[in-house]
């Protein structure tokens, strides 16, 4: 008996080990407890059973003997319901087993082979119910631990059978091994559950890991000991099982290994370390790709070694550098855009930089290679100046396309006017030898002003504002390609601003009115026309020239509503000559393409005139070349439209822009007017070759021909031979008000019933 409890408490001592392994087994504490109680129980009780005679020592012995069996009956019922995952309520299972001990106590104390009986079978029925728990849904180790547990409660039943006190040698024997069994198969039934339960975990792990879309990656020693399906798949390793044998050095480019390499060596010596990071690896075919990691401490095979958490960032990458390069690129030309020259200027503008000039470039006609050989031809155009000019401008120099055709020269370094000359030069230079551009030799010429940091602008938008300013003025001056910006400029930019502001008022206010220019017959130099031109009466300032205030009603879009404006006052002045005259010559009033954006306009324009029951043939529309050049579209319908109801179009400024043949034919013009640069050099040789190829162009297309600006007799005299069918000029007549233009009507209107008397 001794052994048997001795081998009890040692299987018992075993389990309890095995629990300190892995806590969370409850159910194998309680079973090593109860082993334990038990040797204990069989030591106490039977083993000393007669060490003491009857008496107080006695029964103390008995009722230990009994606690001690019933608790360990106890803790292996609760043990079983723990193995399979039922509880009782602590209360229940405490009020059980007091009542069996004082049941047992006191039967025991009454009759001792009662007590031994109703022990027995309690014990029995406690062995038989902990295999039907093992039994239920297990597996073969749990089957053999069941039996085992009801041959434990046969054991137990045959205690009081086969001996009066419960002494039978057999139970003994058959106790021993029964029980040494029981708790051998338990042992094993613990470790096969908790072995099952460990590969049940690294399988979920696993299955995750590989479900994952996460890449997963552990190194030690410099190398990957672990790679998930999608690391791989990032590296290029699919077609592996393992992990990829690669060192780290392997995925790492060269340059970035320093940095790699101190932040795995961080890792690996400091467990709270955790990095973000973004980097540029190599797969496994040589392609760069773009990766974001976490990396963090981690023990791997008891040793410390490198988490990695691995996106695939390529894509987003290289999406955003598309952006940003986008943000900051010229598409077209590939040079930066304004986006990057501004900060860049920025940069270079800082406080306390180094002196520099900045070059603000505009090609001078652009809009016409556009129109004449199609957009292609001038995209073909701008690539072709921006690749000669960003190759070889000189050293120190940043170009970029600002827009349309205006470029930006950041000269770092530039200090004086004498070192952005140097620039200048080189620029004007590169533009000397004409451009291939669709089976065409053009030749470009641009417009540039210059601004000098920090001497006229502190600051990257002023010195931007001064570049511009200083561009629009040789803009203006026709020849001169570069203009230096100076200070009066700025007063002419401010001024300009502020005539803008008041121009929106002045139109309201009708601070606008009307002056007519005659036009006479050539030969009999009577009156053919007049042309009507705007002039603004500046309170406290005198005449505004219209020079001066229709380019900036044209880039404020306030042309519309001043275009409107000189309309109504000339169709206002044509009903009262009208009513007072009884022939009223044509008048011209001079039209901006901008007012053609609106699509009504030329509807509007002749509803307009039926309402104030004026000819249509009385009124002729003048637009330039270059306007019509540039919104043929929206302008040929309408002029198309005014044309059908008899109002006249004259081409004005003819010879000043591309003079083109084919717009000509394409226009439906009734009048071409040549403009003064034309007229005022004539009678010289090549002048009057000019003159004379455009009347005859305009005479075979049966078109009026003005010559405009005429200013002396020799001027007029050659026009008229030349075949102008009309002059126009200050040396006729200077543009007049409305009522000096009456006298002159009334004039030509006595003349001509003069001259009808005399035939
Ligand atoms: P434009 O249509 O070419 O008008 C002729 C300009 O030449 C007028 O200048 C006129 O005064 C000037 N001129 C006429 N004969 C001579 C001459 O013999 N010698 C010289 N040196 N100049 C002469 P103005 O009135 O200053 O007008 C300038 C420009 O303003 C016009 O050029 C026209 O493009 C524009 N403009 C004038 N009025 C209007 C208007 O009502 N609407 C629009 N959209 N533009 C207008
Ligand atoms: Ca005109
Ligand atoms: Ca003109």
């Amino acid at each position: 008996m001794f052994v048997s409890a001795s081998l009890n408490s040692m299987l018992g001592a075993a389990l309890l080990v095995l629990w300190r392994w892995d806590r969370e087994h409850v159910h194998v504490r309680l079973w090593g407890v109860s082993w334990m109680l038990l040797g204990l129980g069989l030591i106490v009780g039977p083993t000393f059973q007669d060490a003491f005679p009857p008496g107080l020592l006695h029964d103390l012995q008995a009722l230990v003997a009994v606690t001690a069996l019933m608790a360990s009956l106890f803790l292996q019922l609760s043990g079983a319901l723990h193995y399979r995952d039922k509880k009782l309520p602590p209360v229940l299972s405490w009020t059980a087993f007091a009542i069996v001990l004082v049941v047992l106590s006191v039967l025991g104390a009454r009759d001792f082979r009662i007590g031994l009986i109703v022990g027995a079978v309690v014990l029995a029925a406690g062995s038989f119910a902990c295999g039907v728990l093992i039994w239920q849904g297990g597996e073969r180790i749990e089957h053999i631990v069941a039996l085992f547990f009801v041959a434990s409660a046969l054991v137990h039943l045959s205690g009081p059978v086969l001996d009066e006190r419960g002494r039978s040698p057999i139970t003994y024997t058959a106790g021993l091994y029964v029980q040494t069994l029981l708790s051998l198969a338990q042992i094993l039934m613990c470790v096969r559950r908790a072995r099952k339960e460990v590969r049940r975990h690294y399988e979920r792990f696993m299955g995750l890991a590989d479900q994952s879309l996460q890449g997963l990656a552990v190194a030690q020693r410099g190398k990957v000991v672990y790679a998930n399906p999608a690391v791989r798949a990032i590296f290029g390793y699919e077609d592996r099982t393992g992990a990829p044998q690669s060192t780290l050095a392997d995925l790492v480019p060269a340059h970035l290994w320093g940095e790699a390499e101190e932040r795995h060596h961080q890792v690996l010596v400091n467990p709270d370390l955790r990095f973000e990071w973004e980097a540029v690896r190599v797969r496994r075919d040589g392609r760069e790709i773009h990766i974001r990691a976490q990396s963090s401490h981690l023990e791997w095979d008891g040793e410390p070694a490198e988490l990695l958490l691995v996106i695939d960032d390529t894509s987003r990458h290289r999406a955003v550098e598309a952006l940003r390069r986008q943000a900051l690129h010229d598409e077209l030309t590939d040079l930066p855009n304004r986006n990057h020259a501004f900060s860049r200027l920025q940069l270079l503008t800082e406080p306390g930089s180094r002196p520099l000039a900045v070059l603000s470039a505009d090609l001078d006609r652009f809009q016409l290679v556009n129109e004449s050989l199609g957009h292609e031809a001038g995209d073909a155009l701008l690539h072709a100046i921006a690749r000669r000019l960003d190759q070889r401008l000189p050293e120190g120099c940043m170009l970029a396309r600002l827009g349309e055709d205006q470029f930006l020269v950041i000269a770092e370094g530039a200090a004086s006017p004498q070192d952005a000359r140097v620039v200048v030069d080189a620029m004007t230079a590169l533009l000397e030898a004409p451009f291939a551009v669709a089976d065409a030799e053009l030749f470009v010429h641009m417009s540039i002003g210059v601004a000098l940091f920090p001497h006229d602008a502190r600051n990257a938008a002023a010195l931007l504002r001064c570049a511009e300013s200083a561009m629009h003025r040789a803009k203006h001056h026709a020849g001169v390609s570069a203009v230096f910006f100076d200070r009066a400029m700025d007063g002419v930019t401010r001024a300009r601003l502020e005539a803008e502001q008041s121009l929106g008022r002045a139109i309201a206010a009708g601070e606008l009115l009307l002056e007519y220019q005659p036009k006479f017959r050539a030969g009999s130099r009577t009156l053919a026309g007049m042309e009507a031109l705007v002039r603004w009466e500046r309170p406290g300032r005198g005449r505004v020239s219209p020079a001066e205030f229709i380019p900036a009603a044209e880039r404020t879009g306030q042309i519309k509503a001043l275009g409107e404006r000189v309309l109504e006052l000339a169709f206002k002045q044509m009903a009262q000559w009208l009513a007072r005259h009884d022939s009223v010559p044509t008048v011209a009033v001079n039209v901006s393409p901008v007012q053609f954006d609106d699509a009504g306009f030329a509807e509007r324009l002749l509803s307009r005139m039926h309402a104030l029951r004026l000819p249509r043939e009385l009124l002729e529309i003048e637009i330039t070349e270059s306007a019509a050049i540039g919104q043929m579209s929206r302008v040929l319908p309408q002029l198309q439209l005014l044309r059908d109801h008899g109002v006249l179009c004259a081409l004005d400024d003819f010879g000043t822009g591309q003079s083109s043949l084919t717009l000509l034919r394409q226009l439906p013009i009734t009048t071409l007017k040549l403009d003064r640069s034309m007229i005022v050099p004539l009678p010289a040789a090549d002048a009057v070759a000019i003159v004379q190829a455009s009347c005859t162009l305009g005479h075979s297309l049966g078109l009026e021909i003005v010559a405009e600006g005429v200013e002396t007799e020799e001027q007029a005299a050659a026009a008229e031979r030349l075949g102008c069918t009309q002059l126009q000029g200050f040396m006729l007549g200077r543009p007049m008000p409305g009522e000096a233009m009456e006298a002159l009507i009334a004039h030509a209107q006595a003349c001509g019933a003069e001259r009808r008397a005399a035939l």
